[in-house]
């Protein structure tokens, strides 16, 4: 089962960071590895998913959009977390490892603010200190998200560097983690960055596709033929597609944001694209210009906009076990109202992407295929944006 023990996902992966961070990570790793088989650990993870986060959550099968699509489609409704998306499934178990490590403050990076305001939850939850870093670019586009996490008791950093985006803020947030690591823990939002984050956040993460693996057994009597999940920095797929892994009839899918067009700056479709690199303490594959600087990114979802991705992501585009493809910014928004007007459900238009996939999908499979699609989010916090882009 990979990682390796340094990290390495067939070449990907691993740990580019200064000096001064390898003490926090090995500490981490080692926490990680003691909690793993701690029974009171897993006990109290179990406990506030349920409780708190609100698990197990339903698969739903789509009856109306099955139809319309020709083909068994299931939901995995990671929308009806408490917070709204899956974010809450890493806070929470990095939280726990928080205080087992006895560290009173936890520092976080966000884009959208969706990962800023789980992590602040948690932090409300457990009596932590919460510093989260965000773009100033960002800032002015989620004012709701920002005032939601300094309610919640956090601390927004504003990063004025770069492009003041997520890039920028993942950086400023790892600057600071190296100056106060003592204190601090980095509560990481995506399976991106130095070992062991990846592996951890995985894990975390892979209790959508343990649950989704049972629930389908007992639903179809059998496994899926298809996963479908967007994929930013690849932890709602990789939470999905995880438990699967050596059911290799089972595809795995994973939809990444192909904003206004192909074209560098234009869009995120890190593994569609990209080219392999390092960014953020990882190898892995990356959009980056044709001086190797790290490429600007768009796309009508906050949640995709990310270059780079997880490196257990780049490994199973490697060896081919999931495929990658992009969705544009238009295709999410009919996506988005796909599910709202079929079902009843308004997804995040992070979600929308997956869901938009599912046509192009329905074309090249057999009759009756089961698949199953992540709904990562829900879609109350993209109104802002669709109202301006969707004519109703
Ligand atoms: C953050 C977010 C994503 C993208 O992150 P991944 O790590 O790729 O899962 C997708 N959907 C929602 C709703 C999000 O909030």
């Amino acid at each position: 089962m990979l990682p390796d023990r340094f990290g390495h996902f067939d070449g990907f992966g691993g740990r580019f960071v200064p000096e001064t961070l390898i003490y926090a990570l090995d500490e981490l790793e080692q926490e990680y590895k003691k909690a793993k088989k701690d029974a009171s650990f897993i006990r109290d993870l179990n406990y506030y998913l349920r409780e708190y986060a609100g698990r197990p959550t339903p698969l739903f099968f789509a009856k109306k959009l099955s139809q319309r699509l020709g083909m068994k489609v299931y939901l995995k409704r990671e929308d009806l977390l408490h917070t709204g998306a899956h974010k809450i499934n890493n806070t929470i178990g990095q939280g726990l490892l928080c205080l087992r490590m006895k560290k009173p403050r936890v520092i976080a990076e966000t884009g959208a603010g969706q990962h800023g305001v789980a992590t602040a939850t948690v932090a409300a939850l457990f009596g932590l200190k919460c510093d989260v870093y965000m773009g100033k670019e960002d800032i002015s586009r989620q004012s709701l998200n920002v005032y939601r996490m300094k309610l919640l008791g956090a601390q927004v950093i504003p990063v004025r560097s770069g492009s003041k985006t997520l890039k920028d803020a993942m950086t400023e947030a790892l600057r600071d983690w190296v100056t106060n690591v003592r204190q601090t823990h980095y509560v990481i939002g995506t399976v991106a960055g130095p070992h062991p984050y990846p592996e951890l956040v995985r894990d975390f993460q892979s209790v959508i596709g343990r649950e989704a693996k049972k629930q389908i057994l007992e639903k179809e009597g059998r496994l899926p033929d298809c996963l479908v999940a967007c994929v930013g920095g690849g932890s709602n797929a990789m939470g999905l597609f995880h438990s699967f892994f050596n059911d290799k009839k089972v595809k795995f899918i994973g939809v990444e944001a192909g904003g206004k067009g192909l074209k560098l700056g234009e869009h995120a479709a890190t593994l569609v694209t990209g080219s392999i690199g390092v960014l953020h303490g990882a190898k892995s594959n990356l959009l980056e210009d044709k001086y190797g600087q790290v490429s600007l990114t768009h796309s009508i979802s906050a949640g995709l906009d990310y270059p780079g991705v997880g490196p257990e992501h780049a490994y199973y585009k490697k060896i081919g076990r999931a495929a990658y493809v992009a969705v544009s910014d238009k295709e999410a928004l009919e996506g988005f109202r796909l599910l709202s007007e079929e079902e009843g459900i308004i997804p995040a238009l992070e979600s929308a992407h997956a869901v938009s996939y599912l046509a192009k999908l329905g074309k090249r499979l057999k009759k009756n295929s089961i698949v199953i699609v992540c709904v990562s989010g829900r879609g109350d916090k993209d109104m802002g944006i669709v109202t301006k882009k969707l004519k109703i």
